[in-house]
Formats: structure tokens, C-alpha cells, sequence
């Protein structure tokens, strides 16, 4: 299975993506994630990156699809992956076309996750992410929904949840003024290459999860 999932930022991209890597046994491959580990790292790409990231507009294009290149080239995504946050505008979309084409493994679904705007907002300032794996938790949901965080598997001890450094407000408000400017144009993209499946992503996780299932299994 490839897929793309495809929606603003706080959508639940990433909540989403954890649950099918369970359900399909196929890795998740988030820009964003690899990005933050190279800045966190400090590697001269990171560097590069993260001015951008701070003001929450778009990495260029030539390093982001270079990790997707490498990334895609590890013998884990052989049996599919889900992109979550990649492509982020039309140039992105048609790189992964083609490189899509040269290994002869053309995606799958692209699933369309719909939130309304404040709700987006909410959800961005309840995100707290394990800054040494990558787990998603959100305090304002987790409580009722989310069952007894496990352990991080790098640390073997509990998350150390964090707020991400660009889920600020008026970080918040460029990317998703980003998101309508150069993301949104890619659901025409893939309607027009029958990929398309949307879906409505309010409601509780596990409601979200069932819609998200049901969606790909068309
Ligand atoms: P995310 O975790 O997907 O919300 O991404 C966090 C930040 O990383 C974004 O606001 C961008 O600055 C950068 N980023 C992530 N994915 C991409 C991408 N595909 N293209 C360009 N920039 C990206």
C-alpha cells in the first residue's frame, strides 16, 4: 500500500499515520519528522531547513525531495509507506510521479483529510510530540481517548512530550495560509488522477481511524 495523506497542518496526519503503520506494517515517512532530526542533529541540511521551519513556510524543494529520494530508496518502504506531509505543493507532487514511475511503484490512494479551520487551530495548541521518538499526543483529547501512553521505544522511558517550536500562534497562522496557497491545489492534482478519496476528519481518533480504514478499503 503507498499512500499520501493529505491535509493542513493539525489535521492528524500524524496521529493517523501511527495507527496504519500498525494496521499495515509499513513505515511512515514524515518530511517534517526527518527534517526536525536533521536540525536537531545539526547537519548542514538542518541548518539549511530551519529558518524555514521557524517561520513556518516551505523548505525548498531540492532538500526535501532529496531525503524523500534517499528515504524511498530504503529497503523498508519496499512493501509501501504512508507520506505524511510530502508533496507540499505541485513540484513536490510531480517529482514523486516520476520517481514513483523510475521503481515502478505508483501510489495507491491519496486520502484527504478535512478539518474546519478552528478546529485546526484547537488542535494545533493541545499537539505535544516525544522529542526523542516522534509520538503525537493531544492533551486536550487525550484523556478520554488515548490509552496509557506507552514507553518511547528509543528511551525505553516515558515520552518527553514537547510542543513543537512552530505550533505557535503566528507560526500557526503562515502554515496554514501555506497550506491553502500551495498545498490545497494538489487535491485537483490527484482528483484528476482518480487517487483522490476525501474524508471528513472531525470527531474522535478512533471515529477518524474508522472513516480513514473505510476510505481505503474502497
Ligand atoms: P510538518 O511536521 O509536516 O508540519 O512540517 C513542519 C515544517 O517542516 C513545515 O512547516 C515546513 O517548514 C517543513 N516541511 C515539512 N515537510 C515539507 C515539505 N514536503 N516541503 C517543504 N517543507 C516541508
Amino acid at each position: 500500500m503507498r499512500i499520501v495523506l493529505l491535509g493542513a497542518p493539525g489535521s492528524g496526519k500524524g496521529t493517523q499515520s501511527q495507527r496504519l503503520v500498525e494496521r499495515f506494517r509499513i513505515p511512515q515517512v514524515s518530511t517534517g519528522d526527518l527534517l526536525r532530526a536533521a536540525v536537531a542533529r545539526g547537519t548542514a541540511l538542518g541548518m539549511q531547513a530551519k529558518d524555514a521551519m521557524d517561520a513556518g513556510r516551505l523548505v525548498a524543494d531540492e532538500i526535501v525531495l532529496d531525503m524523500i529520494r534517499e528515504r524511498l530508496g530504503e529497503p523498508d518502504t519496499r512493501k509501501g509507506f504512508i507520506l505524511d506531509g510530502f508533496p507540499r505543493n505541485l513540484a513536490q507532487a510531480r517529482a514523486l510521479d516520476g520517481l514513483l514511475a523510475q521503481i515502478g511503484q505508483p501510489l495507491d490512494a491519496v486520502l484527504q483529510m478535512n478539518v474546519d479551520y478552528a478546529e485546526l487551530s484547537r488542535r494545533i495548541a493541545g499537539r505535544r510530540t516525544c522529542s526523542d521518538c516522534g509520538w503525537v499526543v493531544n492533551l486536550l483529547t487525550s484523556a478520554s481517548e488515548v490509552p496509557e501512553p506507552q514507553r518511547c521505544p528509543k528511551t525505553g522511558q516515558p515520552h518527553r512530550l514537547i510542543q513543537r517550536p512552530d505550533d505557535n500562534e503566528a507560526t500557526v497562522a503562515e502554515r496554514l495560509r501555506v497550506y491553502e496557497e500551495q498545498t490545497r491545489p494538489l487535491v485537483d492534482y490527484y482528483r484528476r488522477q482518480g487517487l483522490l478519496r476525501s474524508i471528513d476528519a472531525e470527531g474522535d481518533v478512533a471515529t477518524v481511524s474508522a472513516r480513514v480504514e473505510q476510505a481505503l478499503s474502497r
